[in-house]
């Protein structure tokens, strides 16, 4: 969605104050969702939650008319990676994958954050997916050190991934966050040229995003110009947080009450 060729800015406490709030309103919509998703309910049902939740929070739903897309939330399920469109065609069932990813404007800022939720008995491949992108996330977390580059953060996701057989996405990528909903430094979760890739420096705020796929790391985009899915339709996960590097390190903003 977008990218990120805007620069990069640097946020002042009071300005990663609002992006707290921003995100805890996003992290507020994932754990609705995440509580009340069940087999039958239709993706537009979830949509019409998240942004009901959203704007009784005194927030926008920031991905709603963004670039075009049609809807606030995005919700790809199985093979679909990201920016699946919620529809009254499409129903969650039993064993499925269900990516959503939310973001809001408030008060001139954005918050970014996804997860994949798993959907009544879901298969032991497909468990194994979710946590190995959830713990690939937290790796990447823990490098939003000062001094350290973006390309550690890359790694740390790449590595955990590959561990276990499983690709990381190439074609999307995380990206800073603030004022814009996608500005730079682009963030990816893989490794490409090491000593070449910023510093992170305080102030900082970047939307860490692995986007995990059991089978090959390519993807298409289907024919309605938004959902993309997995080259090999095997199931692909997502999970997202926004987090601001500190004096005291990496500081999550839209992490979720039990989280893990
Ligand atoms: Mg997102
Ligand atoms: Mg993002």
């Amino acid at each position: 969605m977008g990218n990120t060729d805007k620069p990069i800015t640097i946020k002042t406490p009071a300005e990663i104050d609002i992006m707290l709030r921003a995100n805890s309103i996003v992290a507020g919509v994932l754990s609705l969702l995440k509580e009340k998703v069940k087999p039958g309910l239709t993706t537009l049902e979830m949509d019409t939650w998240a942004e009901t939740y959203c704007r009784d929070h005194g927030a926008e739903p920031a991905f709603k008319g963004y670039h075009g897309f049609p809807a606030s939330l995005c919700i790809s399920i199985n093979e679909q990676v990201v920016h699946g469109i919620p529809s009254t065609k499409v129903k969650v069932r039993d064993g499925d994958i269900v990516s959503v990813d939310f973001g809001t404007k408030y008060k001139g800022f954005y918050g970014d954050s996804a997860l994949t939720i798993p959907v009544g008995q879901v298969s032991k491949e497909n468990k194994l997916l979710l946590r190995v992108t959830q713990e690939a996330l937290e790796k990447g977390i823990e490098q939003v050190e000062i001094g350290k580059r973006i390309s550690d953060v890359s790694a740390a996701v790449q590595n955990h991934v590959e561990k276990f057989g499983f690709s990381v996405v190439r074609q999307f990528v995380g990206h800073g966050i603030g004022t814009n909903l996608h500005e730079g430094p682009e963030v990816p979760n893989y490794v490409q040229n090491r000593k070449a890739q910023f510093r992170i420096i305080e102030g900082m705020v970047i939307a860490i995003e692995p986007m995990v796929n059991t089978g090959t790391h390519k993807v298409k985009v289907l024919k309605d110009g938004w959902t993309v899915v997995t080259a090999d339709k095997k199931p692909s996960a997502h999970f997202e947080h926004s987090v601001a590097a500190t004096g005291k390190g990496p500081l999550v903003l839209s992490r979720r009450i039990n989280e893990t």
